[in-house]
């Protein structure tokens, strides 16, 4: 495939996908229209690289769907001088769209594969000056970095993981994935100016597990 067949392809994931579908900031629109996910997915999955689910990138991990992708960072309602932090790196397409979006975001991961690779292409597109990257354990955020203006997490947890939510700043806001191993809900809890805190549950969803000390244990 051409790149303008991928150009093409990626135009119409934002419309049909994305903007029919509800998803309306603008902002995350054009980031999506921007951001190159075939160059995200292993080569052999590039040509479905715009269809609406996500795919394998290995390690038993997935590249999470174009929609959830844009309604969990409209659901953050960024401000470009917010500090983001992302907990599941995976293959950086998410890093990517919130770099569009955001001066810094700070990103971690587990499985220092993925965040290697992850660093390749966001080192390619000219992101990865705004892009601090982490191999470790999200579950307990990163306490050098924080407070932040938003934190999500991009995979299932069975419990909002405490050292997030210490780590959200007054007027932040937080997004995960929450439920069983099978299967979620999207979360969003808000801490108002006075530091209290709100949550509100959105679409059910099916996210690879958070494995950490404040998620799944491991190997189980
Ligand atoms: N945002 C990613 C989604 C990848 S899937 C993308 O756009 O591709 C979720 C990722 O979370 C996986 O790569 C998995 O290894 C990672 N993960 C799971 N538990 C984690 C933890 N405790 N800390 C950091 N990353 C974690």
């Amino acid at each position: 495939m051409k790149p303008s067949d991928f150009d093409a392809l990626r135009q119409g994931m934002v419309r049909r996908q994305l903007a029919k579908r509800g998803v309306q900031d603008e902002r995350v629109l054009a980031a999506m229209a921007k951001v190159p996910r075939h160059l995200f997915v292993p080569s052999q999955s590039r040509s479905e690289a715009y269809e609406d689910c996500p795919l394998s990138i290995g390690h038993g991990q997935t590249i999470s769907q174009p929609y959830m992708v844009a309604s969990m960072t409209e659901a953050l309602a960024l401000n470009r001088k917010d500090r983001v932090l992302e907990v599941g790196t995976g293959s950086g397409y998410q890093t990517a769209v919130l770099a569009e979006l955001v001066d810094k975001v700070y990103t971690v991961e587990r499985i220092k594969t993925l965040s290697d690779s992850a660093r390749v292409v966001l080192d390619s597109l000219g992101l990865s000056e705004r892009v601090g990257m982490r191999v470790g354990d999200g579950t307990s955020g990163w306490a050098d970095m924080a407070p932040f203006d938003a934190i999500l997490v991009t995979a299932g947890a069975p419990g909002v993981p405490s050292p997030l939510l210490a780590q959200l700043s007054p007027g932040g806001c937080l997004v995960i994935p929450v439920g069983a191993k099978q299967m979620q809900r999207i979360e969003i809890h808000r801490r108002d100016l006075s530091g209290e805190l709100t949550k509100e549950s959105s679409t059910s969803c099916r996210f690879v597990n958070l494995v950490g000390r404040h998620g799944w244990p491991k190997g189980e």
